[in-house]
């Protein structure tokens, strides 16, 4: 398992952290910069601490638990780089399919 850095405390993160141990941020992992970066609301969508400036949101698959990825906020696709090279998403309104769906992300690597 890869490990990466949170940037806002330097704390170690492990890929499939969502949160920083060392300082409590909610952690989202930037493929552009193939980073994680801690993230706080600001003005009603997300940005990262460190950088203000740079507005980003939760890939779709978000709220299934099923991917802790980010995308820029200006960017209307709502999947990550990852899910959307993903042909086959099945259909996560059933729990068999989503921890199946869960499972295979977690051997993914960017
Ligand atoms: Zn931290
Ligand atoms: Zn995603």
């Amino acid at each position: 398992m890869r490990i990466f850095q949170c940037d806002h405390c330097g704390q170690p993160v492990y890929f499939d952290n969502g949160r920083c141990e060392g300082c409590g941020s909610l952690l989202g992992f930037l493929p552009t910069k193939l980073m994680f970066i801690a993230v706080g609301q600001r003005d009603g969508g997300w940005s990262a601490l460190a950088q203000p400036g740079l507005a980003v949101q939760f890939c779709l698959n978000y709220t299934h638990g099923a991917c802790n990825w980010l995308i820029e906020a200006h960017d209307t696709q709502g999947y990550c780089r990852s899910c959307r090279l993903n042909q086959t998403i099945p259909p996560l309104n059933n729990e068999q399919n989503l921890e199946a769906w869960r499972a295979r992300k977690g051997r993914t690597r960017p």
